[in-house]
């Protein structure tokens, strides 16, 4: 299978061949569509074919390595394995996915200690960090992270072998997710000067394009965790 939004984020269709279809699943050789993991919702989108469509309600992983499962909606036609198909995702829905995202990497450089979980969310997201005994200044947070923001750093992926990661462990944040391993190599996210850490999601190409972000509550989850809520400010 081949991820497409794995090396371009922005690709919103692709033409495909059907591998295998169920009630349960549609599998395709290649694909746009983003499976839940890291955090991030799995996308929604359509798969149209000669006579006819599938809505498909969310994307989850599957049991291969890179494998993709295309959850259709309740009720859906099913294209037949060998059919070719166009798969398109709600492009709207997965770029606010996306800037949300990408935003949780700036509030890892903004805010120190280990991140415990974390969950990006259609138009909100949230990061749990374990920092013991300490109360953390909302507006010193806004302001930090709306100038990194507005400093438009680059985001992009590169790729290092699981024996790098080892030397660095330091790299990983997140104590509640695994980075995406396998085939002997690693991918990180980079913002230039900002941020480096392994991530498998779908992410902008530079932080001027989330726009501008507000906090929400900081909530006190348990005695270590404080859990940092983020909102598009628009
Ligand atoms: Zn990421």
């Amino acid at each position: 299978m081949e991820p497409i939004f794995r090396d371009d984020a922005y690709c919103r269709s692709c033409t495909a061949t059907v591998l295998s279809a169920g009630a349960e699943g549609i599998g395709l050789d290649r694909t746009v569509f983003y499976p839940m993991g890291g955090g991030q919702p799995g996308d929604t989108g359509v798969l149209r074919w000669a006579g006819g469509e599938a809505r498909i309600a969310d994307t989850r992983k599957g049991e291969g390595h890179d494998e993709v499962v295309h959850v259709p909606a309740e009720g859906a036609d099913l294209p037949e394995p060998g059919t070719k198909v166009e798969a398109e995702i709600d492009w709207e829905r997965r770029h606010r996915l996306m800037r949300m995202h990408s935003c949780l990497h700036l509030l890892c450089a903004v805010v120190t200690g280990d991140v415990t979980g974390g969950a990006v969310g259609d138009g909100k997201g949230r990061l749990d960090f374990n920092l013991p005994d300490t109360s953390l200044d909302k507006d010193h947070i806004a302001a930090e992270l709306n100038r990194l923001i507005a400093e438009d750093h680059e985001v992009r992926p590169r790729w290092i072998t699981d024996k790098e990661l080892e030397a660095s462990p330091q790299l990983v944040r997140t104590m509640s997710v695994q980075p995406p391993k396998g085939a002997g190599k690693v991918r990180l996210l980079e913002i230039g000067g900002v941020d480096l850490q392994p991530c498998g999601g779908t992410h902008v190409r530079r932080t001027g394009e989330i726009g501008p972000v507000r906090i929400g509550k900081i909530e006190n989850k348990g005695r270590q965790n404080r859990r940092v809520n983020i909102l598009f400010a628009d």
